[in-house]
């Protein structure tokens, strides 16, 4: 039985033109997106399997299957939240307050967040989460999707760098693609997630 499930997007594909093509959108939910999750529900059914033959053989491959795929899953299931055809703008009320404190201003936040999804080298993501174990916002550069973060980070706001993400549109100009994304950021989401991540209690 499936454990999990390819979220519905919260718009249409080409809700978010011209910023983000309705082609890419389809693509990206319908079969990368997709992909992640049936790897992940495969990917346990495999770990029960050899758990019932008593054969660990691969279970090195089969952890790392899990830690990708699922990672994948939730990365792309913030990401389509984290755009709206209404985005844009600036993050304001309590989210906005954090962002200044954490960073010195909402530009130099934006800069930061920018430049690490700008420069992923090879495959990855950015991301602005929150850090539960001293309180503040941190700004994270996600290899594949699992890698080169910090154990307990809650994803907020994440931007997907991967070449399938804009290749069709911007071609190799990924930073005219996050430019773009400034433009349908959806920051009441992200204010949301910041909410819920910050009520609850730090796990050290
Ligand atoms: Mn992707």
């Amino acid at each position: 039985m499936a454990v999990y499930t390819l979220p519905e997007l919260p718009y249409s594909p080409g809700a978010l033109e011209p910023h983000y093509s309705g082609e890419i959108v389809a693509l990206h939910h319908d079969k990368h997106h997709a992909a992640y999750v049936k790897g992940a529900n495969d990917t346990l059914d495999a770990m029960a399997a050899a758990r019932a033959a008593g054969d660990f053989a691969t279970i090195n491959m089969l952890s790392r299957s899990f830690a990708f795929h699922v990672s994948g899953h939730v990365l792309h299931s913030i990401f389509w939240t984290n755009m709206s055809p209404d985005g844009g703008g600036r993050p304001e009320g309590d989210l906005a307050d954090a962002i200044t404190e954490h960073f010195g201003s909402f530009e130099a936040m934006q800069a930061q967040l920018t430049a690490v999804t700008v420069n992923v080298q090879g495959i990855g993501w950015g991301a602005l989460t929150w850090e539960p174990v001293s309180s503040r916002l941190v700004i994270e550069q996600i290899h594949d999707h699992q890698g080169n973060v910090g154990t307990g980070s809650v994803p907020l706001l994440v931007i997907d760098s991967w070449e399938h993400a804009y290749y069709l549109q911007y071609k190799n100009v990924k930073a005219d693609f996050v430019k773009a994304f400034w433009n349908i950021t959806n920051w009441p989401d992200v204010a949301d997630r910041f909410a819920t991540a910050r009520a609850v209690p730090p796990t050290v």
